[in-house]
């Protein structure tokens, strides 16, 4: 089981630039009751789902699959499908708020689909990159950062849209 799941690797989705396939998507293979013991979501019907009182039920269950969702596996493997990049002075004015105002969108995607999560978050120049798990999440932090702090929003889609990059600034 395992083995199966880990055949995909990095390099076989970025040497398939043509085709969108998602090699971590590979749940059709897994079988049910899955649980990942990275973030402890679970599988139902081909789903993803997070709930700590239904990770307690299913983890004494003797027939559960113990996994590892595609999305810790990106995390593990730094494997980044969106990211999003801030930049202007008008986001260092209100940096703590910013911040505040992505995490609360991270808590709530991951409530609603626990593959929808923040890799890493770093700092380079005068910039905040955000790397997601999922193109949607991207596009997502920048939606509501646009509605909440106006500025201007590119979306854009590269490498055989693999990846979804969204920029945000914002200069006073
Ligand atoms: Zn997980």
């Amino acid at each position: 089981m395992q083995k199966n799941v880990e055949k995909f690797g990095i390099n076989d989705k970025r040497g398939r630039p043509s085709t969108s396939l998602d090699p971590f998507a590979s749940d059709k293979a897994l079988k049910e009751p899955a649980l990942c013991k990275g973030c402890q979501s679970y599988l139902h019907h081909k789903r993803w789902l997070n709930n700590p009182e239904t990770y307690q039920q299913l983890k004494s269950d003797p027939r559960v699959h113990w996994v590892t969702c595609p999305a810790c596996r990106k995390i593990a493997e730094g494997y980044p499908e969106g990211i999003v990049t801030l930049r202007g002075s008008y986001l260092w004015k209100h940096e703590d708020e910013i911040r505040r105002l992505l995490k609360n969108v991270e808590t709530e995607s991951f409530d609603r689909n626990p593959q929808e999560r923040i890799i890493r978050q770093s700092q380079k120049e005068e910039q905040i990159i955000i790397e997601t798990t999922e193109q949607s999440l991207a596009e997502h932090l920048g939606r509501v950062l646009h509605r909440a702090h106006q500025g201007e929003l590119n979306i854009h889609w590269a490498e055989g849209a693999d990846i979804c990059r969204v920029n945000w600034e914002r200069m006073n």
